[in-house]
C-alpha cells in the first residue's frame, strides 16, 4: 500500500480510539494500539513505523521471525505481540522474539512457557485467551475454567499473567461478549484486556479494552 494510505489510516484509527476513550465509562488511561501486520510486507510495516507506530502484532511465530528479526535490530523501540495460537515446540522461538503473548490457553503451553522462561531468562507479559463465545473450533479456556487455569499459571508455575484476550464469535454482536470479558478481568484483577479488531475496536474500548488489535483498518484488506 502507498505510504500516505497507511499513515492516513493510522491517523483515522487513532482518532477513533480517542473518541471511544472519551465515551468509555471506565478509566483506561490509554488504549494500546497493536498494529496487526500478519501477511503484510516489511515495506508496509516500515511505513507504519515512519508514521510513529511502534507496537505490532503477528499471529504466526515463523512469519514474525522472518519479518521482525531484522526490524528489531533496526528499530530498538519496537514492541511485538503474539496474537495467534502458540505450539509448544515454538515456545522458545516465540520467547526470543515477542514481548507479549496473548494466547496462553492450556496447561501444556503454560508448562512449556514456564520451562523456557527459566532457561532463557526472558520474561514476556502474558495474557490468557478466553473462548468467550464457547465455540468448539476456537482456542481459549472456557470462562468457567478461567479461575483454575489462572491459579495454575500464576500460583503453581509463577507465570506473569496480567491480562485476558478474546475473539468474539464472527458475525454476532460483540458487546455482550466484551462485557463478559471485562467482568472476568475485573474479578480476577487482571489489568490488561485485549479485545477489539478493525470492525469492533471502538465498541471494545467502551466496554473496557486496554489493548486493541487492528489490522485491515491500518494496512488494508488481506488477500
Ligand atoms: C488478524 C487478527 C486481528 C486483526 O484483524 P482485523 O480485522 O484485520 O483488524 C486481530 N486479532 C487477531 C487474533 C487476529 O488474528
Amino acid at each position: 500500500m502507498i505510504m500516505n494510505m497507511i499513515a492516513d489510516n493510522l491517523d483515522i484509527v487513532r482518532g477513533k480510539i480517542k473518541t471511544a476513550l472519551l465515551k468509555s465509562p471506565y478509566d483506561q488511561k490509554a488504549v494500546c494500539l497493536i498494529a496487526v501486520s500478519k501477511t503484510k510486507s516489511v515495506h508496509d510495516i516500515k511505513q507504519a513505523i515512519a508514521a510513529g507506530q511502534t507496537i505490532f502484532g503477528e499471529n504466526r511465530v515463523q512469519e514474525a521471525i522472518l519479518k521482525f528479526t531484522a526490524l528489531r535490530q533496526e528499530y530498538r523501540s519496537l514492541e511485538l505481540h503474539l496474537i495467534g495460537p502458540l505450539q509448544t515446540n515454538k515456545v522458545e522461538a516465540a520467547l526470543a522474539l515477542f514481548d507479549v503473548i496473548h494466547t496462553l490457553d492450556r496447561p501444556k503451553l503454560a508448562d512449556a512457557l514456564s520451562k523456557a522462561i527459566k532457561k532463557s531468562g526472558r520474561i514476556p507479559r502474558l495474557s490468557i485467551e478466553v473462548n468467550i463465545g464457547r465455540e468448539s473450533q476456537k482456542a481459549g479456556v472456557m470462562p468457567e475454567d478461567l479461575s483454575d487455569f489462572l491459579v495454575y499459571c500464576r500460583d503453581t508455575l509463577g507465570l506473569p499473567v496480567t491480562g485476558l484476550m478474546c475473539i468474539p464469535p464472527y458475525g454476532a454482536d460483540p458487546v455482550p461478549f466484551f462485557r463478559h470479558m471485562k467482568s472476568l478481568a475485573d474479578s480476577h484483577r487482571l489489568h490488561h484486556l485485549s479485545m477489539g479488531m478493525s470492525g469492533d475496536f471502538e465498541a471494545a474500548i467502551t466496554c473496557g479494552a486496554t489493548e486493541v488489535r487492528v489490522g485491515s483498518a491500518i494496512f488494508g484488506e488481506r488477500s
